[in-house]
Parts: structure tokens; sequence; C-alpha cells
């Protein structure tokens, strides 16, 4: 027992470097009613000077109803998180454009490398534990298949939506798109089965991104007054 209350304190201490470095909301404890992860366990503190990257398993994950570009090369448990993400991105895309995405655009996943905001610990994604998501590619409308309601006829070409260029959009397409994303990222903040810690716009180094991952504690800052939404 003393070695899990040692390790707890050790994320905290993890959960709170990374919370009070970016101005952002406390980070708590992952919640009690979710089920154990796989890398729950894993020391996450990066020694000063060359440190050692984490033996962990990593394999190629090319997506199972959406693909990744790159394809992402994620530890195991990541890779059922992924596919359940999948199944929300389509879900809201359906609603907002009348059909899924063909492509996720990721900036990437592994990569053994410290935390960019707070150097003394691992970034997740040393873990194969994290995902960095541009945006999605949709495809041109199938012939005779449906537009969702209210969408105009340029909606059937082939379109692209980034966080960075339709996160603040306001009008037109721009607009729409901004809607995706808002309803995307509000959709998975509640899903306890899909992601712990989400950032985007409103975290420091993230207009272009979100960062979704499966850190062992719980920290989201997606939109500005993300307090709100910490749940
Ligand atoms: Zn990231």
């Amino acid at each position: 027992m003393q070695a899990r209350s040692g390790s707890a304190r050790r994320i905290g201490r993890a959960a709170l470097a990374l919370a009070t470095c970016c101005g952002a909301i406390a980070a708590q404890p992952a919640r009690a009613d979710e089920l154990p992860y796989a890398l729950d366990g894993l020391p996450r503190e990066a020694a000063a000077g060359p440190f050692r990257c984490p033996e962990v398993e990593h394999a190629l994950y090319r997506g199972t109803s959406l693909r990744y570009d790159p394809p992402a090369f994620v530890h195991p448990g990541f890779r059922e998180r992924l596919a359940r993400f999948e199944e929300v991105v389509r879900d809201v895309a359906v609603e907002t454009y009348g059909r899924a995405p063909r492509t996720v655009r990721n900036l990437g996943t592994y990569a053994c490398r410290r935390m960019t905001t707070s150097p003394d610990w691992l970034s997740e994604h040393a873990f194969g534990n994290a995902i960095d998501v541009a945006g999605f590619d949709f495809d041109a409308a199938p012939r005779g298949e449906p537009l969702a309601a209210g969408l105009d006829r340029a909606f059937r070409s082939g379109f692209e939506v980034r966080v960075l260029a339709h996160w603040s959009g306001r009008h037109a397409h721009a607009a729409v798109h901004a809607r995706f994303l808002h309803t995307l990222a509000a959709r998975l903040v509640p899903r306890a089965d899909v992601f712990r810690v989400l950032l985007g716009p409103a975290y420091p180094g993230h207009k272009s991104h979100f960062h979704f991952d499966m850190a062992p504690f719980r920290l989201v800052r997606v939109f500005e007054g993300d307090e709100a939404t910490e749940r």
C-alpha cells in the first residue's frame, strides 16, 4: 500500500505541474468509477539530462472505422480508446454533415519526449498513450446520399476540417466546421471510457490541435472557461 500511495503522490505532483504551469484548472485524480488502465502504475518522472524511454508495448494502428493519417503508433490500451473515439467522431459528423470523415489527420502519437510545458515529467506521448488531432478529411458525398439538414450543396464535395482554421469560425462553411469541432469536443469530455486528458485551443500551445491522452489523472481544457466542463 505504501508504494501505491507514493505513486499516487507522484502522479498528483505531475498533474499539478501540468495544471499550474499553463494557467489551467487544477488536475484531478482519475475518476473512481473508471476501470483500471494498463499504464496507470508506471512512473512519469523524467530525470535531468538523458533519460530512459519507458519500455512499453506499441503497435501500428491504422484505425477501425476511420483511417489515421499518418497511422497511429500506440499502446494496445490506447488503441481501444481510439476505436471508441472514432465512433464519437462518426456520430457527430453524421449529425453535422450527413456522413463520416475518411481520415483523422494527426500530428503524432508515440514520441519519446518530456512534457513541453513541464520538462521534469514524461509526456504521455512517450508511452504511446496520446494523440494530437489536427482535423478530419471528408470525401465527396456518394451520389444520392442526403446531406444534413440546412447544408448547402457545396458540402457534397470533399472538404477538410482543421482545428487551426475552423475552431473559431463564425461565418458560412467555417461556422459549420466550428460547430462540428465544438460538438465533438463537448461530446468527448464526459466520456470516461474514451480519454482522461483533453486539451485544445484554450490551452497554451494547442491552437492547431486537440491533445487527447490517458494519463493517470484528469485534466480538461478545450474551451475558454473550461472549469465548467471539469467532471
Ligand atoms: Zn500531444
